[in-house]
Protein backbone atom coordinates (compact mmCIF):
# COMPACT_ATOMS: atom_id res chain seq x y z
CA UNK A 1 0.00 0.00 0.00
CA UNK A 2 1.17 2.96 -0.99
CA UNK A 3 -0.08 6.02 2.18
CA UNK A 4 -1.05 9.02 2.53
CA UNK A 5 -1.86 11.85 0.33
CA UNK A 6 -2.13 11.71 -3.29
CA UNK A 7 1.04 11.31 -5.61
CA UNK A 8 1.09 12.14 -9.32
CA UNK A 9 3.71 11.37 -11.98
CA UNK A 10 3.29 13.29 -15.01
CA UNK A 11 5.37 11.93 -18.03
CA UNK A 12 6.74 14.78 -20.52
CA UNK A 13 7.11 18.38 -19.75
CA UNK A 14 5.63 19.42 -23.19
CA UNK A 15 2.78 21.01 -24.09
CA UNK A 16 -0.22 18.89 -22.11
CA UNK A 17 2.34 17.91 -19.19
CA UNK A 18 2.14 21.68 -18.21
CA UNK A 19 -1.00 21.64 -18.70
CA UNK A 20 -1.75 18.69 -15.95
CA UNK A 21 0.44 20.21 -14.00
CA UNK A 22 -0.91 23.59 -13.64
CA UNK A 23 -4.04 21.64 -13.04
CA UNK A 24 -3.31 19.12 -10.27
CA UNK A 25 -1.16 22.30 -8.55
CA UNK A 26 -4.16 24.48 -8.69
CA UNK A 27 -6.24 22.21 -7.46
CA UNK A 28 -4.18 21.83 -4.24
CA UNK A 29 -1.92 18.57 -4.71
CA UNK A 30 1.23 18.43 -3.08
CA UNK A 31 2.98 15.58 -4.29
CA UNK A 32 3.37 16.32 -8.18
CA UNK A 33 6.21 15.34 -10.38
CA UNK A 34 6.67 15.70 -13.42
CA UNK A 35 9.28 13.90 -15.36
CA UNK A 36 11.45 15.20 -18.55
CA UNK A 37 13.97 13.08 -20.37
CA UNK A 38 15.14 16.50 -21.78
CA UNK A 39 16.66 19.25 -19.77
CA UNK A 40 14.22 21.80 -21.02
CA UNK A 41 10.50 21.68 -21.04
CA UNK A 42 8.13 22.08 -24.36
CA UNK A 43 8.23 18.67 -26.51
CA UNK A 44 7.70 19.44 -29.98
CA UNK A 45 8.20 22.75 -29.76
CA UNK A 46 11.64 22.13 -28.23
CA UNK A 47 13.03 19.58 -30.52
CA UNK A 48 11.48 21.52 -33.64
CA UNK A 49 13.54 24.32 -34.16
CA UNK A 50 13.73 24.05 -38.41
CA UNK A 51 13.70 26.89 -40.16
CA UNK A 52 10.52 28.04 -41.01
CA UNK A 53 8.43 26.25 -38.41
CA UNK A 54 5.10 28.18 -37.92
CA UNK A 55 1.85 26.85 -35.90
CA UNK A 56 -0.64 27.07 -38.67
CA UNK A 57 -3.35 27.13 -35.59
CA UNK A 58 -4.02 30.87 -34.51
CA UNK A 59 -1.70 31.85 -31.86
CA UNK A 60 -4.53 32.75 -29.81
CA UNK A 61 -6.48 29.80 -30.33
CA UNK A 62 -3.15 27.38 -29.29
CA UNK A 63 -2.81 29.41 -26.06
CA UNK A 64 -4.12 27.88 -22.61
CA UNK A 65 -7.70 29.33 -21.98
CA UNK A 66 -6.18 30.40 -18.33
CA UNK A 67 -3.22 31.75 -19.81
CA UNK A 68 -3.78 34.11 -22.99
CA UNK A 69 -1.02 36.01 -24.43
CA UNK A 70 -1.56 39.50 -25.44
CA UNK A 71 2.42 39.68 -27.22
CA UNK A 72 2.01 37.53 -29.74
CA UNK A 73 3.64 38.92 -32.84
CA UNK A 74 1.02 37.43 -35.30
CA UNK A 75 -1.77 35.67 -36.16
CA UNK A 76 0.20 32.17 -37.06
CA UNK A 77 3.69 32.68 -34.98
CA UNK A 78 7.00 30.89 -35.19
CA UNK A 79 7.89 28.10 -33.07
CA UNK A 80 10.65 30.18 -30.96
CA UNK A 81 7.65 32.44 -30.16
CA UNK A 82 5.80 29.75 -28.66
CA UNK A 83 8.64 27.79 -26.76
CA UNK A 84 8.92 31.49 -25.23
CA UNK A 85 5.11 30.97 -24.35
CA UNK A 86 5.42 28.06 -22.16
CA UNK A 87 8.60 28.20 -20.86
CA UNK A 88 6.86 31.89 -19.32
CA UNK A 89 3.93 29.99 -18.12
CA UNK A 90 5.52 27.06 -16.42
CA UNK A 91 7.19 30.31 -14.15
CA UNK A 92 4.52 32.33 -13.97
CA UNK A 93 2.37 29.19 -12.55
CA UNK A 94 5.23 27.90 -10.36
CA UNK A 95 5.81 24.24 -11.71
CA UNK A 96 9.65 24.86 -13.01
CA UNK A 97 10.22 23.41 -9.30
CA UNK A 98 7.90 20.21 -9.63
CA UNK A 99 9.75 18.64 -13.09
CA UNK A 100 12.65 16.37 -12.30
CA UNK A 101 14.81 17.57 -15.54
CA UNK A 102 17.16 14.58 -17.59
CA UNK A 103 14.89 12.07 -16.35
CA UNK A 104 13.90 9.58 -18.53
CA UNK A 105 11.26 7.16 -17.41
CA UNK A 106 12.14 3.41 -18.39
CA UNK A 107 9.82 1.18 -16.59
CA UNK A 108 6.49 1.34 -15.08
CA UNK A 109 4.30 -1.00 -12.80
CA UNK A 110 1.13 -1.29 -11.13
CA UNK A 111 1.63 -2.87 -7.61
CA UNK A 112 -2.17 -3.24 -5.72
CA UNK A 113 -3.15 0.61 -5.51
CA UNK A 114 -0.27 2.81 -7.67
CA UNK A 115 2.20 2.71 -9.96
CA UNK A 116 6.13 1.45 -9.35
CA UNK A 117 8.06 4.01 -11.41
CA UNK A 118 12.00 3.55 -12.19
CA UNK A 119 14.00 5.86 -14.51
CA UNK A 120 16.77 5.05 -17.14
CA UNK A 121 18.97 6.04 -14.46
CA UNK A 122 18.01 3.75 -11.68
CA UNK A 123 16.13 6.30 -9.26
CA UNK A 124 13.01 4.67 -7.99
CA UNK A 125 9.50 6.29 -7.08
CA UNK A 126 6.06 5.61 -6.72
CA UNK A 127 2.40 7.47 -7.65
CA UNK A 128 -0.72 6.31 -7.38
CA UNK A 129 -1.63 8.55 -10.74
CA UNK A 130 0.30 8.53 -14.36
CA UNK A 131 -0.16 11.44 -16.52
CA UNK A 132 1.16 10.09 -19.60
CA UNK A 133 2.08 13.31 -21.60
CA UNK A 134 4.69 11.97 -24.05
CA UNK A 135 3.30 13.47 -27.49
CA UNK A 136 3.01 11.34 -30.96
CA UNK A 137 5.36 13.25 -32.94
CA UNK A 138 7.81 12.97 -31.63
CA UNK A 139 10.52 9.51 -32.22
CA UNK A 140 12.17 11.26 -35.75
CA UNK A 141 11.78 8.82 -38.91
CA UNK A 142 14.69 8.28 -40.98
CA UNK A 143 13.48 7.20 -44.74
CA UNK A 144 14.75 4.14 -46.01
CA UNK A 145 16.43 5.14 -48.88
CA UNK A 146 19.29 3.34 -50.02
CA UNK A 147 22.81 4.97 -49.58
CA UNK A 148 21.32 7.63 -47.16
CA UNK A 149 23.96 7.31 -45.00
CA UNK A 150 26.97 7.62 -47.93
CA UNK A 151 25.96 11.43 -48.22
CA UNK A 152 28.87 13.63 -48.03
CA UNK A 153 27.42 16.76 -47.00
CA UNK A 154 25.43 17.85 -43.77
CA UNK A 155 22.56 15.18 -43.02
CA UNK A 156 19.36 16.50 -40.85
CA UNK A 157 16.11 15.57 -39.82
CA UNK A 158 14.04 18.98 -39.39
CA UNK A 159 13.14 17.79 -35.89
CA UNK A 160 17.20 17.31 -34.50
CA UNK A 161 18.10 20.69 -36.68
CA UNK A 162 21.73 22.00 -36.12
CA UNK A 163 20.53 25.80 -35.66
CA UNK A 164 24.02 26.86 -35.51
CA UNK A 165 24.96 25.45 -38.85
CA UNK A 166 25.03 27.92 -41.76
CA UNK A 167 23.00 27.10 -44.66
CA UNK A 168 24.78 30.41 -46.30
CA UNK A 169 25.79 29.61 -50.17
CA UNK A 170 24.45 26.03 -49.09
CA UNK A 171 22.57 23.74 -52.10
CA UNK A 172 19.73 21.66 -50.72
CA UNK A 173 17.78 18.81 -50.76
CA UNK A 174 14.95 18.77 -48.80
CA UNK A 175 12.88 15.23 -48.28
CA UNK A 176 9.17 15.37 -47.90
CA UNK A 177 6.26 17.58 -48.51
CA UNK A 178 4.29 17.54 -44.96
CA UNK A 179 3.66 20.18 -43.21
CA UNK A 180 7.05 20.64 -42.10
CA UNK A 181 8.79 19.95 -45.47
CA UNK A 182 6.19 22.79 -47.66
CA UNK A 183 7.07 24.82 -43.95
CA UNK A 184 11.06 24.44 -44.48
CA UNK A 185 11.08 24.89 -48.22
CA UNK A 186 9.04 27.79 -48.41
CA UNK A 187 11.08 29.61 -45.66
CA UNK A 188 14.22 28.58 -47.34
CA UNK A 189 12.94 29.61 -50.92
CA UNK A 190 11.70 32.71 -49.90
CA UNK A 191 14.95 33.77 -48.30
CA UNK A 192 16.92 32.92 -51.65
CA UNK A 193 18.60 29.32 -51.03
CA UNK A 194 18.74 26.67 -53.93
CA UNK A 195 16.68 23.88 -53.03
CA UNK A 196 15.84 20.72 -54.59
CA UNK A 197 12.57 19.86 -53.33
CA UNK A 198 11.37 15.93 -53.44
CA UNK A 199 8.10 15.19 -53.35
CA UNK A 200 6.69 11.74 -52.81
CA UNK A 201 3.12 12.20 -53.14
CA UNK A 202 2.01 15.99 -53.70
CA UNK A 203 -0.18 17.85 -51.26
CA UNK A 204 -3.51 19.46 -51.38
CA UNK A 205 -3.12 22.91 -49.99
CA UNK A 206 -5.74 25.12 -48.13
CA UNK A 207 -4.71 29.37 -48.85
CA UNK A 208 -4.10 30.68 -45.03
CA UNK A 209 -2.74 34.09 -45.04
CA UNK A 210 -0.69 35.50 -42.08
CA UNK A 211 -0.29 38.68 -40.72
CA UNK A 212 1.52 40.14 -37.83
CA UNK A 213 -0.21 42.11 -34.80
CA UNK A 214 0.93 45.44 -34.43
CA UNK A 215 1.05 47.58 -31.61
CA UNK A 216 -1.82 49.14 -30.94
CA UNK A 217 -3.45 45.18 -31.41
CA UNK A 218 -1.05 44.04 -28.72
CA UNK A 219 -2.65 47.45 -26.50
CA UNK A 220 -6.22 46.19 -27.55
CA UNK A 221 -5.33 42.91 -26.29
CA UNK A 222 -3.49 43.71 -22.92
CA UNK A 223 -6.29 45.96 -22.09
CA UNK A 224 -8.84 43.39 -22.68
CA UNK A 225 -8.96 39.55 -22.86
CA UNK A 226 -12.57 40.07 -24.48
CA UNK A 227 -10.46 41.37 -27.86
CA UNK A 228 -8.17 38.10 -27.37
CA UNK A 229 -11.09 35.94 -26.76
CA UNK A 230 -12.91 37.32 -30.09
CA UNK A 231 -9.89 35.59 -32.32
CA UNK A 232 -10.05 32.49 -30.34
CA UNK A 233 -13.88 32.06 -30.44
CA UNK A 234 -13.93 33.34 -34.11
CA UNK A 235 -16.51 32.48 -35.58
CA UNK A 236 -15.06 31.93 -38.78
CA UNK A 237 -12.05 30.48 -37.23
CA UNK A 238 -14.15 27.56 -35.50
CA UNK A 239 -16.82 27.37 -38.77
CA UNK A 240 -13.69 25.94 -40.15
CA UNK A 241 -12.80 23.73 -37.65
CA UNK A 242 -16.68 22.98 -38.03
CA UNK A 243 -16.45 22.69 -41.65
CA UNK A 244 -13.13 20.31 -41.42
CA UNK A 245 -14.39 18.15 -38.55
CA UNK A 246 -17.56 17.36 -40.32
CA UNK A 247 -15.98 17.04 -43.47
CA UNK A 248 -13.95 14.51 -42.59
CA UNK A 249 -17.25 12.27 -41.26
CA UNK A 250 -19.16 12.87 -44.11
CA UNK A 251 -16.88 12.71 -46.89
CA UNK A 252 -19.59 13.06 -49.84
CA UNK A 253 -21.20 15.98 -47.85
CA UNK A 254 -20.89 19.49 -48.98
CA UNK A 255 -18.34 20.74 -46.23
CA UNK A 256 -15.98 17.93 -47.57
CA UNK A 257 -16.93 19.46 -51.65
CA UNK A 258 -16.15 23.15 -50.09
CA UNK A 259 -13.08 21.87 -49.03
CA UNK A 260 -12.00 20.32 -52.02
CA UNK A 261 -13.12 23.05 -54.02
CA UNK A 262 -10.98 25.75 -52.48
CA UNK A 263 -7.86 23.64 -52.49
CA UNK A 264 -8.49 22.38 -56.15
CA UNK A 265 -9.37 26.02 -56.92
CA UNK A 266 -6.39 27.58 -55.05
CA UNK A 267 -4.09 25.23 -57.35
CA UNK A 268 -5.60 26.02 -60.38
CA UNK A 269 -5.22 29.54 -59.82
CA UNK A 270 -1.79 29.79 -57.98
CA UNK A 271 -0.11 27.77 -60.95
CA UNK A 272 0.74 28.74 -63.94
CA UNK A 273 2.44 26.51 -65.48
CA UNK A 274 0.52 23.30 -66.37
CA UNK A 275 3.70 20.74 -66.48
CA UNK A 276 4.21 22.16 -62.34
CA UNK A 277 0.26 22.56 -61.90
CA UNK A 278 0.38 18.21 -62.70
CA UNK A 279 3.67 17.79 -60.91
CA UNK A 280 1.39 19.42 -57.74
CA UNK A 281 -1.41 17.99 -58.29
CA UNK A 282 -2.49 14.89 -55.85
CA UNK A 283 -4.38 11.48 -57.14
CA UNK A 284 -5.92 11.03 -53.67
CA UNK A 285 -8.70 13.29 -52.02
CA UNK A 286 -7.72 16.76 -50.10
CA UNK A 287 -7.58 16.33 -46.62
CA UNK A 288 -7.24 12.37 -46.74
CA UNK A 289 -3.55 13.75 -45.46
CA UNK A 290 -3.52 16.67 -42.99
CA UNK A 291 -4.32 19.78 -44.64
CA UNK A 292 -1.38 21.73 -45.88
CA UNK A 293 -2.48 25.51 -44.68
CA UNK A 294 0.13 27.49 -46.65
CA UNK A 295 -0.86 31.05 -48.13
CA UNK A 296 3.17 31.30 -49.85
CA UNK A 297 3.98 27.87 -50.97
CA UNK A 298 2.84 27.75 -54.39
CA UNK A 299 4.36 31.18 -55.34
CA UNK A 300 7.98 29.98 -53.71
CA UNK A 301 7.76 26.63 -55.90
CA UNK A 302 7.84 28.81 -58.76
CA UNK A 303 10.55 30.30 -57.79
CA UNK A 304 13.87 29.76 -60.19
CA UNK A 305 15.47 28.85 -57.54
CA UNK A 306 13.22 25.78 -56.27
CA UNK A 307 13.34 22.90 -57.98
CA UNK A 308 10.50 20.29 -57.99
CA UNK A 309 11.08 16.74 -57.73
CA UNK A 310 8.60 14.36 -58.49
CA UNK A 311 10.14 11.41 -59.65
CA UNK A 312 10.96 9.54 -56.57
CA UNK A 313 14.51 8.69 -55.65
CA UNK A 314 16.54 5.95 -56.67
CA UNK A 315 19.75 6.85 -54.29
CA UNK A 316 21.82 8.59 -52.71
CA UNK A 317 25.08 8.81 -53.14
CA UNK A 318 28.01 11.03 -51.26
CA UNK A 319 27.87 13.66 -53.94
CA UNK A 320 23.83 14.38 -53.43
CA UNK A 321 20.38 12.58 -54.58
CA UNK A 322 19.83 10.55 -57.63
CA UNK A 323 15.92 10.79 -58.86
CA UNK A 324 14.29 7.63 -60.30
CA UNK A 325 14.73 9.20 -63.99
CA UNK A 326 18.65 9.18 -63.14
CA UNK A 327 19.41 12.99 -62.85
CA UNK A 328 22.23 13.53 -60.29
CA UNK A 329 21.19 16.23 -57.83
CA UNK A 330 24.47 17.94 -56.10
CA UNK A 331 23.56 18.91 -52.90
CA UNK A 332 25.48 20.02 -49.75
CA UNK A 333 22.87 19.59 -47.69
CA UNK A 334 20.13 16.96 -47.19
CA UNK A 335 16.93 18.07 -45.21
CA UNK A 336 15.05 14.79 -43.81
CA UNK A 337 11.24 16.41 -43.71
CA UNK A 338 10.48 12.77 -43.39
CA UNK A 339 7.81 12.57 -40.49
CA UNK A 340 7.85 10.39 -37.15
CA UNK A 341 6.96 7.05 -35.53
CA UNK A 342 3.60 7.99 -34.56
CA UNK A 343 2.65 4.28 -33.80
CA UNK A 344 5.09 4.47 -30.29
CA UNK A 345 2.81 6.10 -27.94
CA UNK A 346 4.24 6.12 -24.71
CA UNK A 347 7.24 3.60 -25.75
CA UNK A 348 9.68 2.81 -25.09
CA UNK A 349 8.87 2.64 -21.25
CA UNK A 350 7.88 -0.71 -20.95
CA UNK A 351 4.69 -0.57 -18.55
CA UNK A 352 2.85 -3.57 -16.86
CA UNK A 353 -0.27 -3.16 -15.47
CA UNK A 354 -3.26 -5.59 -13.25
CA UNK A 355 -1.76 -8.62 -13.80
CA UNK A 356 1.36 -8.01 -14.89
CA UNK A 357 -0.44 -6.71 -18.27
CA UNK A 358 2.34 -5.65 -20.26
CA UNK A 359 1.57 -2.71 -23.02
CA UNK A 360 3.22 -4.37 -25.84
CA UNK A 361 0.32 -7.01 -25.25
CA UNK A 362 -2.52 -4.84 -24.99
CA UNK A 363 -1.41 -2.67 -28.02
CA UNK A 364 0.17 -6.00 -29.95
CA UNK A 365 -2.64 -5.09 -32.44
CA UNK A 366 -2.67 -1.33 -32.62
CA UNK A 367 -2.16 1.63 -30.34
CA UNK A 368 -5.80 2.22 -28.38
CA UNK A 369 -7.72 3.55 -25.62
CA UNK A 370 -10.97 4.13 -24.64
CA UNK A 371 -11.78 7.48 -25.44
CA UNK A 372 -8.08 8.01 -26.38
CA UNK A 373 -7.72 8.11 -22.24
CA UNK A 374 -7.81 4.95 -20.84
CA UNK A 375 -6.67 1.34 -21.26
CA UNK A 376 -8.17 -1.95 -19.59
CA UNK A 377 -5.81 -3.16 -17.27
CA UNK A 378 -4.02 0.03 -16.88
CA UNK A 379 -5.48 1.77 -13.40
CA UNK A 380 -4.95 5.60 -13.08
CA UNK A 381 -3.09 5.50 -16.16
CA UNK A 382 -4.11 8.53 -18.49
CA UNK A 383 -3.13 9.49 -22.01
CA UNK A 384 -3.09 12.69 -23.38
CA UNK A 385 -3.04 12.83 -27.07
CA UNK A 386 -2.71 9.46 -27.38
CA UNK A 387 -4.44 6.86 -30.08
CA UNK A 388 -8.00 8.11 -31.09
CA UNK A 389 -7.24 11.36 -29.66
CA UNK A 390 -8.53 13.87 -32.66
CA UNK A 391 -5.92 15.62 -35.09
CA UNK A 392 -6.41 17.45 -38.03
CA UNK A 393 -6.22 21.39 -38.24
CA UNK A 394 -7.30 22.76 -35.03
CA UNK A 395 -5.47 23.36 -31.69
CA UNK A 396 -4.64 20.34 -29.75
CA UNK A 397 -4.16 22.59 -26.52
CA UNK A 398 -7.85 22.73 -26.93
CA UNK A 399 -8.41 18.96 -27.12
CA UNK A 400 -5.61 18.44 -24.19
CA UNK A 401 -7.98 21.32 -21.86
CA UNK A 402 -11.04 19.38 -22.95
CA UNK A 403 -9.41 15.80 -21.99
CA UNK A 404 -8.06 17.43 -18.88
CA UNK A 405 -11.66 17.90 -17.80
CA UNK A 406 -12.38 14.38 -18.61
CA UNK A 407 -9.21 13.12 -16.55
CA UNK A 408 -10.12 15.31 -13.46
CA UNK A 409 -13.80 13.98 -13.35
CA UNK A 410 -12.44 10.47 -13.40
CA UNK A 411 -10.11 11.29 -10.45
CA UNK A 412 -12.85 13.11 -8.73
CA UNK A 413 -14.60 9.89 -8.20
CA UNK A 414 -11.63 7.52 -7.25
CA UNK A 415 -11.28 10.67 -4.16
CA UNK A 416 -15.16 10.07 -3.70
CA UNK A 417 -15.03 6.28 -3.34
CA UNK A 418 -12.80 3.82 -1.05
CA UNK A 419 -10.97 2.73 -4.51
CA UNK A 420 -7.58 3.03 -5.43
CA UNK A 421 -8.24 3.61 -8.82
CA UNK A 422 -10.45 3.63 -11.82
CA UNK A 423 -9.69 2.08 -15.78
CA UNK A 424 -11.65 1.46 -18.40
CA UNK A 425 -14.04 -1.82 -18.51
CA UNK A 426 -12.91 -4.19 -21.11
CA UNK A 427 -16.43 -4.01 -22.38
CA UNK A 428 -16.56 -0.10 -22.84
CA UNK A 429 -13.43 -0.60 -24.64
CA UNK A 430 -14.39 -3.44 -27.10
CA UNK A 431 -17.75 -1.58 -27.81
CA UNK A 432 -15.59 1.83 -28.08
CA UNK A 433 -12.96 0.19 -30.35
CA UNK A 434 -15.36 -1.54 -32.61
CA UNK A 435 -17.41 1.75 -33.04
CA UNK A 436 -14.80 3.50 -33.49
CA UNK A 437 -12.90 1.40 -36.31
CA UNK A 438 -15.89 0.90 -38.34
CA UNK A 439 -15.96 5.24 -38.14
CA UNK A 440 -12.78 5.79 -38.70
CA UNK A 441 -12.17 3.81 -42.29
CA UNK A 442 -15.40 5.62 -43.44
CA UNK A 443 -13.24 9.41 -42.88
CA UNK A 444 -11.62 10.98 -45.27
CA UNK A 445 -8.35 9.94 -43.60
CA UNK A 446 -9.25 6.03 -44.79
CA UNK A 447 -10.20 7.14 -48.47
CA UNK A 448 -7.12 6.27 -50.05
CA UNK A 449 -3.87 7.69 -49.55
CA UNK A 450 -0.86 6.72 -47.38
CA UNK A 451 -0.34 9.41 -43.76
CA UNK A 452 1.22 9.08 -39.81
CA UNK A 453 -2.65 8.82 -39.39
CA UNK A 454 -2.81 5.46 -40.53
CA UNK A 455 -2.15 2.59 -37.92
CA UNK A 456 0.04 -0.71 -39.14
CA UNK A 457 -3.03 -2.67 -40.48
CA UNK A 458 -4.25 0.67 -42.49
CA UNK A 459 -6.72 1.60 -39.89
CA UNK A 460 -6.96 5.59 -38.72
CA UNK A 461 -6.08 6.09 -35.57
CA UNK A 462 -7.99 9.49 -35.17
CA UNK A 463 -11.29 10.22 -33.49
CA UNK A 464 -13.64 9.65 -36.30
CA UNK A 465 -16.42 11.62 -35.12
CA UNK A 466 -16.79 15.22 -35.48
CA UNK A 467 -15.09 18.10 -33.00
CA UNK A 468 -18.66 18.27 -30.87
CA UNK A 469 -18.82 15.36 -29.99
CA UNK A 470 -15.21 14.57 -28.71
CA UNK A 471 -16.24 17.76 -26.83
CA UNK A 472 -19.69 16.33 -25.46
CA UNK A 473 -17.43 12.96 -24.47
CA UNK A 474 -14.99 14.86 -22.71
CA UNK A 475 -17.53 17.07 -21.15
CA UNK A 476 -19.29 14.15 -19.15
CA UNK A 477 -17.82 10.99 -18.87
CA UNK A 478 -19.74 7.85 -18.70
CA UNK A 479 -18.96 6.33 -15.41
CA UNK A 480 -20.83 3.18 -16.29
CA UNK A 481 -17.68 2.24 -18.90
CA UNK A 482 -14.94 2.44 -15.91
CA UNK A 483 -13.96 -0.25 -13.24
CA UNK A 484 -13.17 0.90 -9.80
CA UNK A 485 -10.25 -1.28 -8.83
P1 LIG B 1 4.55 13.87 -42.42
O1 LIG B 1 3.31 14.64 -42.56
O2 LIG B 1 4.49 12.48 -41.92
O3 LIG B 1 5.27 13.93 -43.83
C1 LIG B 1 6.40 13.16 -44.12
C2 LIG B 1 6.81 13.43 -45.55
O4 LIG B 1 7.97 12.67 -45.84
C3 LIG B 1 5.77 13.02 -46.58
O5 LIG B 1 5.78 13.95 -47.63
C4 LIG B 1 6.25 11.65 -47.03
O6 LIG B 1 5.84 11.29 -48.33
C5 LIG B 1 7.75 11.89 -47.02
N1 LIG B 1 8.51 10.66 -46.91
C6 LIG B 1 8.56 9.82 -45.85
N2 LIG B 1 9.39 8.79 -46.12
C7 LIG B 1 9.86 9.01 -47.37
C8 LIG B 1 10.73 8.29 -48.21
N3 LIG B 1 11.30 7.14 -47.84
N4 LIG B 1 10.98 8.79 -49.46
C9 LIG B 1 10.41 9.94 -49.85
N5 LIG B 1 9.57 10.67 -49.10
C10 LIG B 1 9.30 10.19 -47.87
O7 LIG B 1 5.60 14.63 -41.44
P2 LIG B 1 5.70 16.18 -41.09
O8 LIG B 1 5.64 17.02 -42.29
O9 LIG B 1 6.85 16.31 -40.18
O10 LIG B 1 4.37 16.48 -40.30
C11 LIG B 1 3.93 15.62 -39.27
C12 LIG B 1 2.84 16.32 -38.52
O11 LIG B 1 3.41 17.31 -37.67
C13 LIG B 1 1.85 17.10 -39.35
O12 LIG B 1 0.91 16.32 -40.03
C14 LIG B 1 1.24 17.97 -38.27
O13 LIG B 1 0.31 17.25 -37.52
C15 LIG B 1 2.46 18.30 -37.44
N6 LIG B 1 2.98 19.59 -37.87
C16 LIG B 1 2.21 20.66 -37.60
C17 LIG B 1 2.62 21.88 -38.01
C18 LIG B 1 1.74 23.05 -37.72
O14 LIG B 1 1.92 24.08 -38.32
N7 LIG B 1 0.76 22.94 -36.83
C19 LIG B 1 3.81 22.05 -38.68
C20 LIG B 1 4.59 20.93 -38.92
C21 LIG B 1 4.16 19.70 -38.52
P3 LIG B 1 4.42 10.51 -48.53
O15 LIG B 1 3.35 11.53 -48.31
O16 LIG B 1 4.50 10.02 -49.92
O17 LIG B 1 4.40 9.41 -47.52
Amino acid sequence: MLNGEKRFAIIGAGMSGILCAIKLKEAGHKHITVYEKADRIGGTWRDNRYPGLTCDVPAHAYTYEFAPNPEWSAYLVGGDEIQAYFEKVVDDYGIRPLIRFNSEIAHMEWNGDHWDIETSDGHKDQAHVAIMATGVLHHPKFPDIKGLESFAGKTMHTAQWDVDYSLEGKRIGVIGNGSTGVQMVTKLGKDGHNIVHFQRSPQWMMPYPNFEYSEEDKAKFRASVEAIDAIRYDETYWANIRRFTTGITDIDGPEMQSIEDICRGWLEQSIGDPVLRAKLTPNYRAACKRLIYSYDYYGVAQQPNVETIVCGIREIVPEGVIDNEGVLHKLDVLALATGFHTDRFVRPISVKGLGGRDIEDAWAERCAAYMAISIPDFPNFFLFNGPSSPVGNFSLIDVAERQWSYVEQLLNRVSTSNASGIVASKAAFDDYEARRIAAAKATIFGSGCTSWYLDKTGVPITWPWDYDAFADAMAKPDFDAFDMV
